[in-house]
């Protein structure tokens, strides 16, 4: 049986599935050299560029910077740096539009190109054999090469197999009707790519290396084939024109017949494929030392004057080429502008959208030439089952089946029918009847699937992080409950050795809780103590004071009784009120001897009385008592007060037997004006008066026994 080599060699190849021939549209470009461009005023260069992740940032705004000098820094194999395409001053580092069908913005960095065009230091390498395939692989790294043809894989990894590979592809078919950009760059640079061929083989060792040409590229076919005559392993194919030729598994499956199942990748079948754009940057950077910063563009399309390739800096703005390239009417709002290719490129929202890694095309169509791009009403109808989509789907899809639950944002559905081996190539919608732009929908689900499998993935990275340090945790408390273990049962078999040590510090313990113990001890006594000493000399002395201010009025009224009786008595010439009344107060403490008898009898008899007096007032004192508890403090004051009051009394009598009755009545009713008294003392100074009446008359009574006594002697 023929072998897959001998096929090739005698120029027999298999076809894929599907496919469309449009209308070409190559000869705009194929006839005219690549052009070299004056430089913008600036570049607007994004952070990723490619399939990954960004780098960090090596500059600062206000910095100025080199031709080929990196901006960001690789950190992860996934990451690929940029490099500034000329000299010039970092203006602004932002977010800005970029090249996304989704109009998606992305950190920027602003280059206010200066127009020296200066290089930083280079270090070329035009022997190769002073090189290991480490520190070319590095170096491929280093300049930021990422796949040129479009997916933007990271070439440093791709670069980097360990397994046998069989196939090495070179993919030079460049299948969409306008693009030149490949065709050209293999006629002018051919030598080039074949010595980026070279560093391949090097590195990948394959049996075979295949260079895929489409045959409407001519020019390209044979230039290359001089260029690797010399090399036996490489075999230029010449592949039927055919929509979409260019794809990665229907050029493998043209070129070997084989068929890279879903789900898998071609490496897995031992096959590689670099875009021929790819092998001139790998010669650049290995050789030349010289960083991925331009590539070349077709910019196409019958609203240019001058369509053309041109070599384009990374970050060049699209208006820019537009401008370069003669567009008649750039201010057109109308005017659409795709970014790529007719079959897979989408329209840009801005002019300002920079060209990056993997931009071959801009395309201006005039209304003639693509009325659908002008049309801003959507055309579609129903979908009538024709089935043609899926006749002409090179991946073998249902792209009618995909459409309706890409619609229905039916995830699982979409997974089921593998939407992720949709190619987009559009070849579906091209032929499509109804107008349906079926890889739009296709675009718009497979994001949605992307962030959500993001999403999920975050989740479970989560997840695994926090299930990771509860576990750490609780590791961790099961270390320090065992090392407490230890430290005590150590402690106490240190405690329980019948050494001096122990026993000092079984003493030291001991002693430290008595001290703690008499701390505490001392600190309840004063807690109790302090506050019920202070209220009781607080208390002691307000009643002090009472008394002695209620013995006070009744002294003062005392006074005033005895100075108004004076007053009313006939004087002698030497006498006045004040006087008299100093002589009678004084008498009521030196009695004369001829009164003594009498005022012996008159003192047992108020004796006599006060005692009665004294019992009904304690006798009310203690009924107003057992009637409210809360009175008990003011009975208590009152009562002093009443006992001073009787005190007063007592004097007054001693004064006056007619007027003392009298007396203590009014200094019993004075005192209890004292506005304090409230209306329960009162009730026990009605009681005391009923008493004092009692003694008032036991006190008359002893009177007349008296007078008796005195008329019978
Ligand atoms: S865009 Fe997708 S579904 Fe449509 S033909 Fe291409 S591969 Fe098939
Ligand atoms: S080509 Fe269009 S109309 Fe026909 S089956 Fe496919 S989606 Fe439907």
């Amino acid at each position: 049986m023929e072998s897959v080599i001998q096929r090739i060699t005698r120029g027999h190849f298999w076809d894929f599935h599907g496919g469309i021939h449009p209308p070409e549209q190559k000869f705009f470009t194929s006839n005219k050299p690549i052009k070299q461009l004056v430089l913008p005023k600036q570049l607007i260069i994004p952070l990723q560029q490619h399939i990954g992740r960004e780098g960090d940032l090596l500059v600062s705004i206000g910095e100025h910077v080199l031709k080929g000098q990196a901006l960001t820094l690789s950190t992860n194999p996934m990451v690929v740096p940029i490099h500034a395409p000329t000299s010039g001053t970092i203006n602004a580092i932002k977010m800005s539009v970029i090249a996304h069908p989704s109009g998606l913005s992305q950190l920027c960095i602003f280059l206010d190109v200066d127009g020296e065009d200066t290089w930083r230091k280079r270090d070329v390498c035009p022997d190769l054999e002073k090189l290991s395939n480490h520190e070319i692989i590095e170096k491929i790294a280093d300049a930021g090469i990422a796949g040129m043809g479009g997916a933007g894989f990271p070439t440093h990894i791709k670069v980097n197999r360990k397994p046998e590979i069989k196939f090495l592809i070179i993919n030079g078919a460049e299948c969409e009707p306008y693009i030149t950009a490949d065709d050209l760059l293999m006629m002018e640079q051919s030598v080039a790519i074949a010595d980026g061929i070279k560093i391949l083989d090097r590195l990948l060792t394959p049996t075979i290396i295949l260079i895929a040409i489409e045959d409407n590229k001519p020019k390209a076919i044979k230039a290359l084939q001089q260029a690797t005559a010399a090399i036996e392993k490489i075999k230029v194919c010449i592949v039927p024109t055919k929509y979409p030729t260019g794809g990665e598994k229907q050029l493998i499956q043209i070129l070997t017949g084989q068929e890279v199942t879903s789900g898998r990748l071609p490496i897995h079948d031992g096959i590689i494929m670099q875009n021929v754009a790819t092998c001139f940057a790998i010669n650049e950077a290995v050789r030349h030392d010289t960083p991925l910063i331009r590539r070349v563009v077709t910019v196409t399309g019958q609203a240019l004057n001058k369509p053309q390739n041109v070599w384009a800096l990374l970050g060049t703005p699209v208006n820019f080429l537009l401008e370069q390239c003669g567009v008649q009417d750039i201010e057109n709002e109308k005017q659409p502008v795709i970014m790529g290719g007719p079959m897979m490129g989408f329209s840009v929202f801005s002019e300002l959208v920079p060209i990056v890694k993997t931009s071959n095309c801009i395309l201006v169509p005039s209304k003639i030439e693509m009325p659908s791009a002008f049309e801003k009403e959507n055309k579609e109808v129903e979908c009538i089952r024709c089935g043609q989509c899926s006749d002409v789907c090179p991946s073998q899809l249902l792209p009618q089946e995909l459409q309706w639950s890409a619609k229905a944002k039916d995830y699982s559905q979409l997974e089921k029918l593998n939407l992720s081996d949709c190619i987009d190539c559009g070849a579906c919608a091209y032929v499509c009847p109804s107008q349906i732009p079926l890889v739009h929908y296709y675009r718009i689900a497979k994001a949605e699937i992307r962030e959500q499998q993001q999403l999920d993935l975050k989740a479970e990275k989560a997840k695994v992080r926090f299930e990771a340090r509860k576990l750490r945790l609780e590791k961790e408390k099961v270390a320090r409950q065992e090392k407490h273990k230890k430290a005590a049962a150590a402690r106490k078999a240190a405690m329980n050795k019948a050494t001096p040590e122990a026993t000092g510090a079984k003493s030291a313990v001991a002693a430290a809780l008595a001290r703690v113990k008499a701390k505490k001890a001392s600190q309840g006594q004063d807690q109790t103590n302090t506050p019920v000493t202070q209220a009781d000399l607080a208390t002691e002395t307000v009643d002090d004071q009472k008394s002695q201010v209620a013995a006070a009025i009744a002294r003062a009224k005392a006074k005033k009784k005895l100075k108004e009786e004076a007053a009313q008595k006939p004087l002698s010439s030497n006498e006045t009120v004040d006087k008299v009344v100093e002589e009678k107060a004084a008498s009521t403490e030196q009695v004369s001897p001829d009164d003594k008898k009498a005022k012996i009898a008159a003192a047992i008899a108020k004796a006599k009385a006060k005692k009665l007096s004294k019992s009904a007032e304690a006798s009310d004192i203690e009924k107003t008592t057992e009637n409210t508890s809360t009175e008990k403090t003011v009975n208590l004051d009152d009562k002093k007060a009443k006992i001073a009051a009787a005190i007063a009394k007592a004097k007054a009598k001693k004064l006056g037997k007619s007027a003392e009755a009298s007396d203590i009545e009014k200094t019993t009713e004075n005192t209890s004006a004292e506005k304090t008294i409230n209306s329960d003392d009162k009730k026990a100074k009605i009681a005391a008066a009923i008493a004092k009446a009692k003694a008032r008359k036991k006190l008359k009574e002893a009177s007349m026994i008296e007078q008796n006594d005195q008329d019978s002697v």
